[in-house]
């Protein structure tokens, strides 16, 4: 099976980049210089398990583009491509719904590392246990990976489902952001304390009744998260 990934990318000599080394990993790129070829080739791919998402594109902002892609399929994988470096940008992409975020000039093994570790989780090399875990309003399948809350269903992302079975099987126990971040992103990512505080933050908007006062995601101070309901 091809493991097809969506390159979107206006500068030729860096998607050219990509796209080279994309294929010598064994992936398939799929090309696009601007957002609509972007909607074109995912619409003619469904097949498309992770995308590759500039910022400054000709005819449209890439995070906008990374908040549609992500409305229409809450399972793809997002990793953003940006010249940028400040710490907004990232936090902006990552509550955008991209799931990573790399700056450009790319250092290859860096990049590589990142779109193995993310199309790993996102296209699940492994199968799941099957079978239900509840607890309190929440109900997680963890077969077809999806979320209930009070029988109403939450649309997650890969990572989102994986940081709630995190919780989940640690009620009650202080998760530091380092484990977190080990278990769900990766061991390189545990000093990456800012990706775990977005996508806390990004689920908490989705599962809390008030996201601003968290009531089943609590942060326990100068240590980390706590699931508790
Ligand atoms: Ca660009």
């Amino acid at each position: 099976m091809s493991k097809k990934i969506l390159v979107l990318e206006d500068e030729t000599s860096i998607r050219g980049f990509v796209v080279m080394n994309l294929k010598r990993g064994g992936y398939e790129p799929i090309e696009a210089g601007t957002g609509e070829e972007a909607f074109e080739q995912l619409r003619r791919h469904p097949d498309i398990k992770l995308a590759l998402l500039d910022i400054m594109l000709p005819d449209a902002d890439g995070f906008e583009i990374c908040r549609k892609i992500r409305a229409n399929d809450p399972q793809i994988g997002i990793i953003i491509l940006s010249a940028r470096t400040q710490e907004m940008d990232k936090v902006t992409g990552l509550m955008t719904g991209a799931d990573d975020y790399v700056t450009k000039p790319l250092v290859l093994s860096e990049f590589m590392a990142r779109v193995d570790a993310l199309y790993r989780r996102t296209a699940g090399g492994a199968p799941q246990d099957p079978g239900e875990v509840v607890q309190g309003p929440f109900r997680l399948n963890t077969r077809n990976r999806t979320l209930e809350k009070s029988g109403e269903r939450i649309k997650l992302t890969q990572v989102e489902y994986l940081l709630v079975k995190m919780f989940m099987d640690n009620p009650g126990k202080v998760l530091t952001r380092g484990e977190i971040l080990g278990a769900v992103w990766g061991r390189e990512y545990r000093d990456e304390d800012k990706i775990a505080e977005v996508n806390i933050r990004r689920l908490r908007r989705k599962i809390e009744d008030d996201p601003a006062n968290p009531a089943f995601i609590t942060t326990v101070w100068n240590l980390g998260y706590m699931w508790g309901l």
